[in-house]
């Protein structure tokens, strides 16, 4: 896993895809993680987190992006594409990551609570990581959707 600290528009741009999603997962009332993967500048799959409506702890955005990349690429490894996600991956995505051997993870904000970094798993070797990019909305929908379901469920 090797850090990266700039970035480019190409990622702001990307990033706002992966919020398009995260909003819609808040307005369906998911907790509001969104994700789109990226071959050779296009936007190959897109999604959101959706483990309500499928009442599946594995439907993650992460989870369901890297299968749709794969189903479009044909293939298990989806090295030449980059990942965009609101939120830092979980351990179950970040192993889904690892496996897929993905070239280049880039998320929105950090998760302290259930992110990867922290617990010592690793992405793959060849995965570029990169984090911070859009960081105030990513986690400021995250915020709200959490006060909001305080409010509604004390
Ligand atoms: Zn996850």
């Amino acid at each position: 896993m090797k850090d990266l600290t700039c970035f480019c528009l190409e990622d702001i741009n990307f990033m706002k895809i992966a919020l398009e999603e995260a909003f819609s997962a808040f307005h369906q009332n998911e907790v509001p993680i969104g994700a789109a993967i990226i071959y050779e500048n296009t936007v190959i799959a897109r999604a959101h987190n959706l483990t309500e409506t499928f009442r599946d702890i594995t439907a993650h955005a992460e989870m369901l992006v890297i299968n749709l990349a794969s189903n479009y690429l044909g293939k298990k490894y989806i090295r030449e594409c980059t990942l965009y996600v609101t939120v830092e991956p979980c351990i179950m995505c970040a192993g889904a990551l690892f496996w897929s051997q993905i070239g280049r993870v880039v998320c929105g904000t950090n998760n302290y609570k259930r992110g990867f970094l922290y617990t010592g798993i690793k992405l793959h070797p060849r995965t570029q990581f990169l984090s911070g990019i859009m960081k105030k909305k990513c986690r400021n929908l995250m915020h709200q959707f959490f006060l909001l379901k305080r409010k509604n469920h004390p």
